[in-house]
């Protein structure tokens, strides 16, 4: 008989644990600090039970760990201590606990950056709408014998663009009716001084005309290992009016420019746009408009994410149709910032958020590239912050 019932013994032991209970009533530890009445040990208890099924509905024995944890600060606290002690405890057991930080390794971080910059991609109709060319246009090329310059608005003859004559402007844009270049106004004189008028190609048109765009789906099908780049180019006056002369590529994960190339124009060049190009002279080192292409298709292909601040411009110059852009001028700072919908320069940007100034001097396409990068991982990192 005893045999048999220790053998049921260990089976029920084997199938079910003993299992700890509630007790039906509340009673506190004994203590010899008397820090308080029995009944108001036994009220603070209760409180405590509260706090724990409140905090966690599933657990099985509050009582139990609520008189453990009133038996610790009865412990230690004396009669004039005991309230003190007891809503400093309750105080800390009522807050939730602390995240701890959650320590990502450098490849984690990179998949959590790149899904956020994948969602910051501008939709196509988007790009449409702030006049990106997201189609390759038809030839339109300009039949007229005559150009506007587009610095002083003076009408010349295309033919004698070369020969030199007085071009008067004012080189900076003109906020709340003053030209940041000098503070003239509308009527002062203008501040700076040319040999040459300068035109722009203004339509789609008129561009594919000088040369043809082109799809990056379809020329640059080898996977790079860049997923995410910078990039920014500079441009020169010539003949044949505003053309691409130097690309920059900066990858946006380790900063490190990849590609610095410069690009012959076709035209002759009229005005090499120093002030903003910093480009002094053409040379030995310019590559051909396919060389270039074959360049940036090695750091580049039809998937990768291009950064820049008004990108629109720099596809426009190298005849690209691309539809992975993260443009710092459509993105920020509206998508944190109220207020009227207006772009922003990437000077101010770079300013308000990154503390920097840029284009101070000479304009410079890494310095640009980097700023419109350094801003997209301030947000990004903002962003992953937020999630974390
Ligand atoms: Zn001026
Ligand atoms: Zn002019």
């Amino acid at each position: 008989m005893s045999a048999k019932r220790s053998n049921e013994t260990l089976d029920e032991d084997k199938s079910k644990k003993p299992k700890l209970e509630d007790p039906k009533y509340i009673l506190p530890k004994p203590v010899t600090t008397f820090p308080a009445t029995l009944p108001d040990r036994k009220k603070n208890i209760e409180y405590i039970v509260n706090l724990l099924t409140k905090k966690d509905p599933s657990l099985t024995t509050p009582k139990l760990k609520a008189i453990e944890i009133e038996y610790e600060i009865a412990k230690k606290s004396s009669n004039a201590t005991y309230k003190t002690i007891f809503r400093q405890e309750m105080y800390k057991l009522s807050k939730p606990p602390k995240p701890s930080p959650k320590i990502l390794s450098k490849h984690e971080m990179k998949v959590r950056e790149m899904k956020i910059l994948k969602e910051w991609v501008i939709p196509k109709e988007k790009l449409i709408k702030f006049g990106y060319t997201m189609e390759i246009p038809k030839s339109e090329p300009n039949e007229k014998i005559t150009r506007e310059c587009c610095r002083c608005r003076t009408e010349f003859r295309l033919k004698q663009q070369l020969e030199p004559t007085t071009c008067e402007f004012h080189h900076g844009t003109r906020q709340k009716g003053k030209y940041i270049c000098c503070l003239g106004d509308m009527n002062s004189t203008p501040c700076s001084k040319t040999n040459n008028h300068v035109y722009l190609l203004n339509t789609p048109g008129e561009k594919q005309a000088l040369k043809s765009f082109q799809y990056t789906t379809d020329i640059f099908k080898t996977k790079s290992e860049y997923k995410v780049l910078g990039i920014d180019c500079e441009m020169v006056y010539t003949t044949e009016g505003f053309e691409l002369a130097r690309i920059t590529a900066i990858d946006y994960f380790s900063s490190k420019e990849v590609l610095d190339i410069f690009v012959k124009p076709f035209g002759e060049v009229v005005d090499f746009n120093t002030r903003y190009s910093g480009i002094k002279e053409i040379n030995d080192s310019f590559l051909s408009w396919d060389e270039s292409m074959e360049k940036l298709g090695m750091v580049m292909d039809s998937s990768t994410i291009l950064i820049g601040h008004s990108l629109e411009s720099d596809l426009d110059i190298m005849r690209l149709v691309h539809t992975n852009v993260i443009d710092t001028s459509i993105l920020f700072p509206n998508r944190w910032e109220t207020g009227p919908m207006r772009k922003w320069s990437l000077k101010d940007l770079a300013s308000k958020f990154l503390s920097r100034s840029i284009q101070s001097g000479e304009h410079d396409s890494s310095e640009d590239s980097l700023a419109a990068i350094d801003l997209v991982k301030h947000f990004v990192k903002k962003e992953l912050d937020r999630k974390l």
